[in-house]
């Protein structure tokens, strides 16, 4: 199981997997993983026609791919975040509104596909932290 923390520069906006603290490596700018929150993201097993990586944003902005059985840790400050998935012609999410807060600093999320007959549908489901792969 891939484990990663996936950063979005304060910067320039370049997305960039991250160990530890570091530099973005497009413009320099220090990135650090030790944010007070975050969202983790996870993906399990094959999804119809979906052996690619899922597209994801946060509050419209790109933030990578999701690959098959990864697990994606996003460091955040304290916020409200509109999560999102796509992956080719399936663009329908049902959207979760995730709020981070002192009291509720780590949101751990699933990644389902609902078939449909015309399209798939992602859903983000909020799940126990320590149900997430290791
Ligand atoms: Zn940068």
């Amino acid at each position: 199981m891939a484990k990663c923390f996936r950063m979005k520069c304060p910067n320039c906006g370049n997305v960039v997997n991250v160990n530890g603290t570091g530099p973005c490596p497009k413009c320099s700018a220090p990135l650090d993983v030790n944010q007070p929150a975050a969202i983790a993201l996870y993906r399990m097993g094959n999804f119809m026609g979906a052996a690619t990586g899922f597209g994801l944003y946060i509050n419209n902005q790109p933030f990578g791919a999701i690959a098959n059985r990864e697990t994606l840790i996003i460091p955040l400050p304290y916020g409200t975040y509109q999560m999102h998935i796509v992956c080719g012609m399936n663009r329908r999410c049902n959207d979760p509104v995730i709020t981070l807060t002192p009291q509720d600093p780590f949101v751990c999320l699933k990644v389902h596909m609902k078939m449909g007959f015309v399209q798939n549908t992602f859903i983000l489901e909020r799940v126990d932290p320590s149900t997430m792969p290791q």
